[in-house]
């Protein structure tokens, strides 16, 4: 069909835009061995004509751990972009869930850190992946209880906890809007939700500068920035002031959903006294 040379550059075209996402990828073994050959026989990837074994496309691998990167965020000086998702490869976006009621935010919650959102939903109801990708873990922890971690195509990962039901095994495809699983309360929790946790390299993100949850989990935008201070919850101390130009029919609330602030923190960080904005005005987000 096509000629070998094509195949090779693409994959090399493909491992440089995964280098680009993942700076500070090295060749790195894993304490989960045993567990690495059975889904070596297992699955591969299918990239771009090319029938790839997945642990070589993605270089560090575990069905076990969350976060097996080894990745320091407090070093984050850099801006990172991601392209979401990508229509003429055929790879979407989906929302997690049918419904979204929020039960919990991202944020510092009694005294720790709570490293994704909550999303309430009744015991049974199915949840999708938002992303298309391959599944990295499908287990059960005390904490997230029966979980699903994610690895997308576009260079992150998502992860899935307290499920009554796992639907997906370690080395799966899935492209975005299939089911991994259904609703629970298993783990660590008080009732039953979905746990939903975006991750960069293994650190944690705020699954609000994706998603939209006010509107059904509406993806904003198809590309995505990370700045350093989208870490400072793990104690970035790299500060660079993060600013951003309004743009015409934007409200404070729309500007502060899209980072994941208030909109008090806002207007305090620029000395509002009220809600009015001008066009191009640039205010200062962190
Ligand atoms: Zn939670």
């Amino acid at each position: 069909m096509y000629p070998k040379i094509i195949y090779i550059g693409l994959l090399s075209f493909l491992a440089s835009s995964y280098a680009m996402a993942f700076p500070s990828l090295q060749l790195q073994t894993t304490r989960d061995t045993n567990r690495i050959n059975k889904f070596e026989v297992k699955k591969g990837v299918y990239v771009d004509c090319v029938w790839v074994k997945a642990k070589k496309y993605y270089q560090i691998w575990s069905d076990q751990k969350i976060n097996p990167y080894g990745f320091d965020p407090t070093q984050f000086k850099k801006v990172v972009h991601f392209q979401l998702y990508d229509p003429q490869k055929r790879e979407y976006w989906a929302p997690p869930l049918n419904k979204i009621v929020i039960s919990s935010h991202f944020g510092p919650r009694n005294g720790r850190y709570h490293y994704g959102i909550d999303l309430a939903l009744p015991v049974g109801e199915n949840v999708y992946s938002v992303f298309d990708g391959i599944i990295r873990i499908s287990s059960y922890n005390g904490g997230y209880g029966n979980f699903v971690v994610i690895r997308h195509k576009n260079g992150l990962e998502t992860l899935y906890g307290h499920l009554s039901k796992l639907r997906v095994e370690v080395g799966d495809e899935i492209k975005a809007g299939e089911i991994i699983g259904k609703i629970g309360s298993t783990g660590f929790s008080t009732g039953p939700h979905l746990h939903f946790s975006v991750l960069y390299q293994g650190t944690y993100i705020n699954p609000m500068l994706l998603f939209d949850f006010s509107k059904g989990a509406k993806l904003r935008n198809r590309k995505l920035r990370l700045f350093p201070q989208h870490f400072f919850h793990v104690g970035n101390p790299y500060k660079i002031t993060l600013k951003y130009k309004v743009k015409e029919g934007e409200t404070l609330a729309e500007i502060a959903d899209k980072y994941g602030i208030e909109v008090a923190e806002i207007k305090r960080r620029n000395r509002l006294k009220s809600n009015q904005l001008k066009v191009n005005q640039i205010l200062i987000i962190q």
